[in-house]
Parts: C-alpha cells; structure tokens; sequence
C-alpha cells in the first residue's frame, strides 16, 4: 500500500486507548464530518476488524477518505508498531501500520496518541499557526507532544516527549511508571488527589474532605478541583501548590525548548482559570530569566477529547510530506 494520502480528500482519524476507541472522518480544515465510538478491544487483531467495520460506517455516513492515521496509547516506532502499550497488554510489538494497511487498503500511518493530539492542537486548535509549541495532558497521568519548526518531534525510535517522566525532584514519590522523582508523580491528576489527602490528613483542608464525605482515603482530584471552582480557600490553597509543581515541569521543558505556546489539555484543564492563573504566575517564577525573554502564551486546549482523532487525521493527510 503506498504511504500516500490524496490531497484536498478527509482523512480517517483512530484514536485507541485504553478504555475507548474513537474514529472520525475528519476534512482537511480539521472539521469532524462524521464520528463513532467504541469499547477498546482486546486483541490487535479485533482492533483490526472493528477499524474496517467503523471505516465501512464512517464512510457511508460522512463520505470517502484517502488515509487512515492512528494515534496509540504507548510506545510507537517509526514503522508504526507498537513496542508497548501500559494499558493494553494485548499490544505488546505489533506492527499495527502493516496490519491495517493490509487489511483497509488505504495508506496508514501510527503514532503515540499524546504526539498526534498535539499535532491536532497545532494544526487546528490552541496552537494553530504555531511552529514550536508543547502540548502538556494533565490527566491521570501526564502526556505530550512536541512540535519543532512545524513539525512533530519524535525523536530517534520515536519515543520522544515521555514529558512525564522527567525527573524533577529527589523525593520518593514514585511514579505509576515505577521510578521515583517523575512530574507526573507531583503534577499529575492522582497527584493532585495525593496531595489533597496529605491537606486532609493534617486537618488543613476541611471543604476537601467534606466533599469526599469525610472520608481522607477516598479523596481524589475531583474533589480537590470541584471544591476549588467552588471558591472554598483550603482547596484553593492546594492548587496553588499543585500548579507550582505544574510550574516546576512546564518551566524546564521552555529552558529545553524555548516554544511559543505551551497548550494544557486533559481533564485537569476543565479547573479552567483556577488552576491555569496560579501556573502562569509560578511559572513566571521559574523558567530562566523570564524578564528578558519573549512571554510564553500557556492556554487551554481547544479541541478536547477530539484532539486524538483530528490529529491522526491531520498526520494521514501529512504522512506523504514527512520523511
Ligand atoms: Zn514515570
């Protein structure tokens, strides 16, 4: 199958995690024609078949499209095989480009779904028009992707921007990867509900625990961040924590990087300006001479959980143009 996608026709988005699978049809303006949604399967091979099913639909629905563009959840190679999926254990070295190639007889090409949620944001939303961004999830956990003079940034297999796992601290606090001192282990949404519960232990965070029904232990996130919107000032007091442990990461990659636009997406930015003015302010703090230096826009993303399939359908349509 030609790795060529036609120019000017929409392009097939897949965006597999590892709870859900989403795929869209997606024009080249970025516009969403038509969009499905699916449990994730099990096994690369029912992945397969539900992917020919769902192109089958989308393309009675929304029209033809001339390439597929996958985005993964874990670690994707240049070939478009997936080395390895944390929350997929079915997805351990598959060559998932070949595989549905073969079987959709469209070109096809796969990425890490954090880099191609970041080519979305790029190419049609917060970061539009942008050539150096960085795109940050603050979720469960923490995900991104860069984009370097205009392109995405993948490094040598293409595991670049593992932007969680970067160590930014000697304490203990170990990562769901497994290592200790990770920003995801600090910045991250369980990180947020691990400092709440900390807030709440030492009786400093009355409104928190009221919202988990005075229980420490089942103090999550959501708690935190709902109460915070809600203006109570312990809760308050506990973002402004987090966000300078938000700072801390996004302040070292700019020093890396030197981008535009950092772009914060994920479900952490439904907090909004609750949690994005205190970053702004900590992150002023801590990236290198920041009197001197351009401003570094830090905004909501704009796409939401369209982001993956956009992007993967922006990728299909640029697959031809990258080397
Ligand atoms: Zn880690």
């Amino acid at each position: 199958v030609a790795r060529v996608a036609s120019p000017g026709v929409p392009t097939f988005g897949f965006d597999l995690g590892g709870t859900k699978v989403l795929a869209a049809l997606v024009d080249t303006d970025g516009t969403v024609l038509a969009e499905q949604r699916e449990p994730s399967p099990e096994t690369p091979e029912e992945f397969v078949h539900l992917a020919g099913r769902l192109v089958g639909e989308l393309t009675r629905t929304g029209g033809v499209a001339s390439a597929v563009g996958v985005g993964a959840a874990g670690l994707v190679d240049h070939n478009g095989t997936v080395r390895f999926a944390p929350n997929m254990a079915g997805f351990v070295e598959v060559p998932l480009r070949s595989m549905l190639g073969d079987a959709l007889g469209l070109p096809v090409v796969v990425d890490n779904d954090a880099n191609v949620a970041a080519l979305g944001e790029v190419r049609h939303g917060a970061a539009r028009g942008a050539r150096d961004a960085l795109v940050v999830t603050l979720g469960t956990g923490i995900g991104g992707g860069i984009i370097l003079d205009g392109h995405l940034y993948r490094g040598a297999h293409g595991y670049a921007a593992e932007i969680g796992h970067i160590t930014v601290s000697t304490a203990d606090t170990v990562c769901a990867c497994g290592e200790s001192g990770h920003w995801e282990a600090i910045a991250s949404g369980s990180a947020l509900g691990r400092i709440g519960r900390e807030w709440a232990k030492r009786g400093e965070a009355p409104s928190i625990l009221a919202a988990a029904g005075g229980e420490v232990e089942a103090i999550t996130g959501h708690h935190v961040g709902d109460a915070a919107v809600a203006g109570a000032a312990d809760a308050r007091k506990v973002i402004d924590e987090f966000a300078v442990n938000v700072a801390i990461g996004l302040a070292a990659l700019t020093n890396v990087l030197d981008p535009e636009t950092i772009v914060i997406g994920g479900g952490l930015v439904e907090l909004g300006d609750t949690l994005l003015v205190p970053v702004r302010a900590a992150f002023l703090e801590r990236v290198e001479a920041a009197a001197h230096r351009e401003p570094v826009s830090i905004v909501p993303a704009a796409l939401g959980e369209q982001a993956g399939v956009v992007g993967a359908a922006a990728l299909a349509r640029e697959m031809n143009a990258t080397p």
